[in-house]
């Protein structure tokens, strides 16, 4: 049966963003029609469902540029490696020991989470890809599946033939397609992937018509190693490999080690930036991303994992990206100097550096570059994606807000609270055409449910087991017992 969704206040996307009356008409898992307010019938056909939401904002669901669902597992257990590599020092050790049910299990927990913050779509980046799949449809959550592939490093190494199918499974089988589920190549990282590999990746994307989805320049070792190894910075390396050219575009997550001259070998057509604010504050750095906008790179914005977020939320990262850089005023040579002299003309100075930070960064700070990072240009990234947009033709992935939450009062400034606010849980979500639970209760109606009381279970039973396999006894002391009935 086909949806009407009726609002005074829809904003359609990142490119119109003024709220405005409008019909949304659903069919299946797409929006057939957006039809402005006065172009409406009063009256539907006996054969529609009308859900009038009065004042409620209807918007896109958000996208996530780049997560690993199932690492919500890991959250919190390492928080003493952070000073290290982290992902090398403890995360390769202990994924070295998950089975597909373990990735199953705790990928729907990222899944839940994310739908409370009204994403509807992942860039999901993991090992058992086909299990990550399996996890975001069992909530009903869509998007793009990478499985991890790796060679040189890492515990992918021993499954890389099966990452690999995986990865053309996903691509062609319909049963994925029909529930929004995508497939991207996942190379790992440039120095946990070989040439050989890289060049077979490249293959299988363009065979596929698929995006790849790598971790590029993340951290001083990758840099150092691609330097040291090929006399290449990681993005010159994956440009002579023709990684950058293949398939139907290239996502690169986190970027803190690329350059200028990197910049200029990227192209704005085929390649996609991706800033993860609140990870990159836990496991290294911000990256540069001012220079990325200048360059014209697009660049979308993800959470990463919600071992070193913590949070599913990719709405709070926007006003990171808005207004971060002022984070570099106080800590800076100007800064220090007047906190030691406090003369006026330093304090000149430092209101000076201020200024002159905010110009810099004023053109991030404009909504529609913010919401482009969520809504447009990771939600047409992948060819069949099609989310991030509420237009005719687009995949139904939407949220309702409510209008009377005080988050959006005094409702002056909707599009500020999208970017800047803490706007937490949709009134409504839809999903692929379907509602996620109860309009108006999502969060309860998700979380008492029998099927999430199972899944909980299930999942907080498998991390118990894999602390124990994993001989972390302090972890394993910390983890709750498994969760009962409320
Ligand atoms: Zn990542």
């Amino acid at each position: 049966m086909p949806t009407w969704i009726r609002t005074r206040r829809a904003v359609l996307g990142s490119r119109r963003l003024t709220p405005t009356p409008a019909l949304l008409v659903v069919e299946g898992n797409r929006i057939v029609e957006v039809r402005a307010a006065d172009d409406t019938p009063d009256e539907a056909p006996s054969d529609v469902e009308v859900v009038d939401v009065g004042d409620h904002l209807v918007t896109p669901a958000f996208v996530n540029g780049h997560t690993h669902l199932a690492m919500s597992a890991l959250r919190g257990v390492g928080l003493e490696a952070m000073a290290g590599n982290i992902i090398e020092d403890l995360y390769f050790r202990i994924e070295a020991l998950l089975t597909a049910d373990d990735v199953r299990a705790f990928t729907r927990m990222g899944a839940a989470e994310s739908l409370l913050a009204g994403v509807g779509a992942v860039w999901d980046h993991y090992y058992f890809g086909e299990a990550v799949a399996a996890g975001m449809a069992d909530l009903g959550l869509t998007g793009v599946v990478a499985p991890t592939a790796q060679d040189l490093a890492g515990p992918g190494v021993p499954r890389l033939e099966d990452a690999l199918d995986a990865t053309a499974r996903l691509a062609t089988d319909d049963t994925w397609s029909e529930r929004g589920i995508f497939a991207a190549c996942g190379p790992h990282a440039t120095d946990t992937v070989s040439d050989a590999l890289w060049r077979r990746i490249a293959e299988l994307a363009e065979t596929h018509q698929i995006p790849i989805h790598a971790h590029v320049a993340q951290s001083v070792e990758e840099y150092t190693r691609s330097m040291q190894r090929h006399s290449a910075s990681p993005v010159a390396r994956l440009g002579q490999l023709g990684a950058l050219d293949a398939g139907a575009g290239m996502l690169l997550v986190h970027g803190l080690y690329v350059t200028e001259a990197d910049l200029a070998r990227l192209k704005a057509g085929g390649n996609v930036l991706c800033y993860c604010p609140f990870s990159q504050l836990q496991f290294g750095f911000p990256a540069a991303v001012e220079g990325w906008w200048k360059a014209g790179i697009p660049f979308t914005v993800g959470t990463d994992c919600g071992a070193s977020n913590d949070s599913m939320s990719v709405q709070q990262e926007l006003r990171l990206l808005a207004s971060g850089r002022a984070f570099a005023v106080a800590p800076s040579t100007v800064g220090r100097r007047f906190r030691a002299e406090g003369a006026i003309e330093q304090a000149a100075a430092l209101d000076g550096l201020r200024r002159q930070r905010r110009t810099e960064q004023q053109a991030l700070a404009d909504p529609q570059t913010l919401l482009d990072t969520v809504w447009q240009v990771p939600g047409r990234l992948h060819p069949k994606l099609e989310v991030g947009e509420l237009r005719a033709g687009a995949r139904a992935n939407l949220c309702i807000w409510d209008a009377d939450d005080p988050a959006w009062w005094p409702r002056t400034a909707p599009v500020r609270a999208l970017t800047m606010g803490d706007i937490g849980s949709p009134w409504g979500l839809m999903v692929d055409g379907r509602w996620i639970g109860e309009r108006g209760d999502l969060r309860r109606s998700l979380l008492c449910s029998d099927d999430w009381r199972e899944m909980r279970a299930e999942a907080d039973g498998r991390l118990q087991a894999l602390a124990r396999r994993a001989g972390l006894p302090e972890w394993l002391s910390r983890l709750t017992p498994a969760s009962r009935s409320i």
